[in-house]
């Protein structure tokens, strides 16, 4: 039980990935405190299995400052954090819609950014804290259609990751990131009919050298061992999961 009492702050952790990595930790014994936007039901399903749950737009700074306030006054705390919110809009760059790339920007970038910044004062109140970010391998370059201004936002959340290990490894802090291959989520999913989805599967399937597709587990199981004392040596770095990409 590697994370038995300790408290570790998921974003978007009622569905998909994030909500792989609440359950993982739970089985850990850790302590899972979700911020989420909205999936009230998966929240409340999640409380019933002793999750803290707060109800916050990450890509609202003042929200996040309030959850930070509650999570102060409820733990004193906090021993990771991950930051897995976040959302894809498919936008060719020919079709740029500057409102959509500044809602992509506002949470998956600034929702890292803000919740790290207010939830550090917590961070730091715990020996050996640590920071796992989602990224994407779009971050790392790996194209798909549609994906640049989600790319751009994925990328950011790489530096971020190096430059936030370069400047938290004098309190002992570690700061990783996942960039993940195609997961089967809600985020690749949702809206398709069961014959787009097989196909959407066949297609990433056949761009890995595994031939497979990745579940939100495969990427909880890395979050666990970037986390853990396991890790200890390990900061600044991203792990790419993504079955081998060969295109
Ligand atoms: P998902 O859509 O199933 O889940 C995203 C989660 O983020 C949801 O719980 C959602 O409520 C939450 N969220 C969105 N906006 C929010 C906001 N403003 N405030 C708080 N929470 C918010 O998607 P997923 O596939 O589980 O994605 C999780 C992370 O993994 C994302 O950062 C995504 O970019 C990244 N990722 C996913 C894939 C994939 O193939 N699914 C690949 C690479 C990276």
């Amino acid at each position: 039980m590697r994370f038995k009492d300790k408290v570790i702050l998921i974003t978007g952790g009622t569905r998909g990935i994030g909500r792989a990595i609440t359950e993982a930790f739970l089985r850990e014994e850790g302590l899972p405190v979700v911020l989420y936007n909205s999936a009230e039901n998966e929240a409340k399903k999640l409380r019933e299995k002793g999750v803290f749950t707060i109800k916050c737009d990450v890509g609202n700074r003042d929200e996040v400052k309030k959850a930070k306030e509650v999570v102060e006054k409820e733990f004193g705390r906090v021993n990771v954090i991950v930051n897995n919110a976040g959302i894809m809009v498919l936008m060719p760059f020919e079709e740029f819609d500057e409102e959509k790339y500044n809602k992509m920007i506002k949470i998956n970038l600034n929702g890292a950014i803000y919740t790290t910044y207010e939830f550090l004062p917590l961070l730091k109140v715990s020996k050996n804290g640590t920071i796992v970010n989602i990224a994407s391998n779009a971050g790392i370059g790996t194209a798909a259609e549609g994906t640049t201004f989600y790319a751009i936002t994925k990328a950011g959340i790489i530096i971020l990751t190096r430059r936030l290990a370069f400047e938290l490894g004098k309190y002992g802090i570690r700061v990783n990131a996942i960039a993940p291959g195609w997961i089967e989520t809600d985020m690749t999913l949702s809206g398709k009919s069961q014959e787009e989805a097989e196909k959407l599967r066949e297609l990433f399937r056949n761009k890995t050298v595994l031939k497979t597709t990745g579940k939100p587990e495969d990427i909880a199981n890395i979050v666990l061992f970037l986390a853990s004392d396991e890790a200890r040596y390990i900061t600044g770095q991203v792990i790419v999961a993504d079955g081998g990409r060969i295109d």
